[in-house]
């Protein structure tokens, strides 16, 4: 049961505010922007921020769908923000960014899911800060094609797009998903621009068997993914998925040797890993790759 499991000693984190860490805050207020890093309450913001390292949340704050473990609110999402793209690029360098996360709620209801706009958020952290890398974790635009390519023609320098659990788990962690379309959109992103270095990530701790972590794996190698996250699931509210186990560091560890015996060019596995968290040492390693 839920209540019996006690929070180990590894995901106590502590906490080192960094200098300026309010005045980013009061920035991102001042722009009406939000952040994954805030919005999930991510134990690793500090280091992150620290380490010019950000996930931006374009395209509101409301999502359509409602996946199980996200704290996302669902609902009804507000009109497109033309000018997000712009603002986004703004903190982008006033934080001056080395390594830039784009993401989105699931536009179900925009035609092209808001592809568009994650393009021009390329493009326009681009202008500003051409040193700056953009990695986009994008939703599965329903399967979209065409909305796909306008994300991969703005060359993102990551096409991320998460599987988040094994293939028998995926209806009841994220309903709205599939299985098979995400290993579908990250097939097409490789076959679309096969110099982007594609990545996923997996979150444990919700009731997968290691042979299916390893048979996930399989699939994203399978479809020439280059990059893979492992992280523990941890549960954002009483009222969201339970957590089934706390996956030990040894067992991350180990994990990460699977993944890169069988060919990632970069996996981070740890609990406190997060799809975004050390990003910025990603890009170089499957580049150099
Ligand atoms: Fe933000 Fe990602 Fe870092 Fe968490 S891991 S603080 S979401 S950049
Ligand atoms: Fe959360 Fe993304 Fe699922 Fe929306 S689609 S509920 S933002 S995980």
């Amino acid at each position: 049961q839920q209540e019996t499991l006690k929070k180990p000693d590894w995901l106590r984190i502590k906490l080192a505010t960094d200098g300026n860490f309010a005045e980013i805050k009061d920035m991102m207020r001042s722009k009406t922007l939000h952040t994954v890093c805030e919005e999930a309450r991510c134990p690793n913001i500090y280091e992150c921020w620290a380490n010019r390292t950000a996930t931006f949340m374009i395209l509101g704050d409301i999502c359509t769908r409602a996946c199980r473990f996200c704290a996302v609110k669902t609902g009804m999402p507000t009109e497109l923000d033309l000018e997000e793209p712009e603002r986004v690029a703004e903190a982008a360098e006033q934080m001056g960014l080395q390594h830039c996360v784009v993401t989105s709620v699931a536009r179900d209801d925009l035609k092209d899911g808001g592809a568009s706009i994650f393009a021009a958020t390329v493009r326009a952290i681009r202008k500003r800060m051409p040193f700056c890398r953009v990695e986009v974790l994008i939703p599965d635009f329903l399967g979209n094609k065409e909305a796909l390519q306008i994300v991969m023609d703005a060359n993102p320098d990551i096409l991320n797009h998460n599987v988040e659990t094994v293939e028998r788990l995926s209806d009841r962690v994220r309903a709205k998903a599939k299985y098979s379309r995400t290993m579908e959109l990250l097939r097409r992103a490789k076959e679309m621009k096969p110099n982007i270095p594609t990545k996923s990530s997996i979150m444990l701790g919700v009731g997968e068997e290691w042979d299916e972590i390893l048979q996930t794996m399989d699939d994203l190698r399978a479809n020439d993914v280059n990059i893979l996250t492992l992280g523990q699931y941890l549960q954002p509210t009483p009222n969201h998925l339970p957590i089934v186990r706390y996956v030990h560091p040894d067992e991350f560890a180990k994990l990460k040797e699977e993944g890169l015996k069988r060919g990632f060019r970069h996996v981070e596995s740890a609990p406190l890993v997060r799809s975004s968290y050390h990003a910025h040492e990603q890009t170089d390693s499957a580049h150099a790759a």
